[in-house]
C-alpha cells in the first residue's frame, strides 16, 4: 500500500493520451474543482479523481484500461510501445481505451467502464489497500486482466493477491551482458486461445526473465524458453549468476493464464515486452492482441482456455 501522492501524473496524462495540448477548461467532479492544466499537478491526492479530464467522458466502453504507474523501475520504451499496441488492437475490437499512471482510476465507479485491465509494466507499490480492493472486487465479476513484462518483476510483492493469485511466480533476475537476447520460445499449450496464430516455437529477442520457480499447477502454461538457445549463465549486473531455471520449455515458462474464482475471471502475464521493439515482431504482438481477447470474453465462449 503506498502513502505518498503522485505529483507527476498530469503531465503523464497528456503523453499517453496523445493530448495535442493540455486541458485547461474547469470542470466539476464530484464537487471539486479541478484542471488538468499545472494547478492540477499540486492539487489532486490519492484519494482525487483519477479521471479529471474530458477525454474519459469520450471514451467508449467496453473499453480497456492501460495502468503504467512505475514506483520501481522504469521501462520508458515498453510502456509506450505496449501501450500504443493496446490502443491499435482494442480498435480492431470496436473497444475504447484510456491509459493512465495516476491509481486513483481504480475505484467501482471509474472501474465501470473497463472490460480489461493491462498493468503495462507497472512496478512497485503502486495502488493503495482501497484501490487493490476495488481491482479485486472488479476482476471477481468476470473481467480481465493482462499483466506485460515488468508488472511481473518481484516490486509488488506488497500485494498479496496481485502477486500470489495473478503472477504466481517470483522474479529473481535477468541476463545483463548481453541484456537483449534471441531465445527459442516454445508454445507449451497450441490449443490456447492466446496462442492462435503461433507456430510450436518461435525466436524472440528478448531481455529474459528467471523466476525463483514456474507457477503452481493453477496456472495454464502457454510458453516456455529453450535455455540452450541464449545464455542464461550470465553477468548480471558485475556478478556472473545462474540463471538457468531448467533445460525443458516447461521449466523455464514465459508466458502463462490463469482463470480466478467463480466467474473465472480471465488473467495472462506475458514476460515479453521490455522494449517498444518487442511489438515489431508478429508473435509478441499476436500474443498480445489474443490475451487482450481472450481475457476480455471475445474469444473462448465455452472458457475452454480455462481447462488445465
Ligand atoms: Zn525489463
Amino acid at each position: 500500500m503506498k502513502k505518498l501522492h503522485t505529483l507527476s501524473f498530469a503531465l503523464t496524462f497528456s503523453l499517453l493520451l496523445g493530448c495535442a495540448a493540455p486541458e485547461t477548461s474547469p470542470k466539476k467532479i464530484d464537487g471539486a474543482k479541478v484542471t488538468a492544466s499545472a494547478d492540477a499537478v499540486s492539487g489532486p491526492t490519492l484519494e482525487a479523481p483519477a479521471t479529471s479530464t474530458r477525454f474519459f467522458d469520450t471514451v467508449n466502453s467496453p473499453a480497456i484500461l492501460i495502468f503504467t504507474e512505475t514506483r520501481d523501475w522504469r521501462h520508458e520504451e515498453g510502456i509506450v510501445g505496449g501501450s500504443l499496441a493496446i490502443m491499435k488492437a482494442a480498435k480492431e475490437m470496436g473497444y475504447g481505451y484510456f491509459s493512465t499512471e495516476h491509481s486513483a482510476i481504480f475505484n467501482a465507479k471509474e472501474l465501470e467502464k473497463f472490460e480489461i485491465v493491462v498493468f503495462n509494466n507497472m512496478t512497485g507499490d503502486a495502488l493503495t489497500k482501497p484501490q487493490e480492493e476495488a481491482f479485486e472486487a472488479w476482476l471477481a465479476e468476470g473481467k480481465g486482466a493482462v499483466l506485460i513484462h515488468g508488472s511481473g518483476d518481484s516490486s509488488h510483492q506488497d500485494w498479496g493477491f496481485y502477486h500470489n493469485e495473478m503472477l504466481g511466480a517470483t522474479f529473481v533476475s535477468h541476463p545483463a551482458d548481453p541484456q537483449f537476447q534471441d531465445a527459442r520460445v516454445e508454445v507449451l499449450n497450441r490449443a490456447h486461445p492466446v496462442m492462435a496464430g503461433i507456430g510450436q516455437d518461435f525466436i524472440a529477442h528478448e531481455e529474459w526473465y528467471t523466476f525463483a520457480a514456474p507457477p503452481s499447477d493453477d496456472f495454464i502454461m502457454l510458453a516456455g524458453l529453450d535455455e540452450s538457445t541464449y545464455s542464461p549463465v550470465n553477468n548480471v549486473w558485475g556478478d556472473v549468476s545462474d540463471l538457468r531455471m531448467g533445460p525443458e520449455p516447461e521449466d523455464h515458462p514465459v508466458i502463462w493464464a490463469r482463470c480466478l474464482g467463480e466467474n473465472q475471471s480471465r488473467v495472462v502475464y506475458t514476460a515479453m515486452g521490455h522494449r517498444h521493439e518487442t511489438y515489431d515482431a508478429r508473435e509478441a504482438t499476436l500474443i498480445l492482441n489474443n490475451a487482450l481477447n481472450w481475457t476480455a470474453r471475445k474469444t473462448d465462449p465455452e472458457s475452454q482456455g480455462c481447462q488445465k
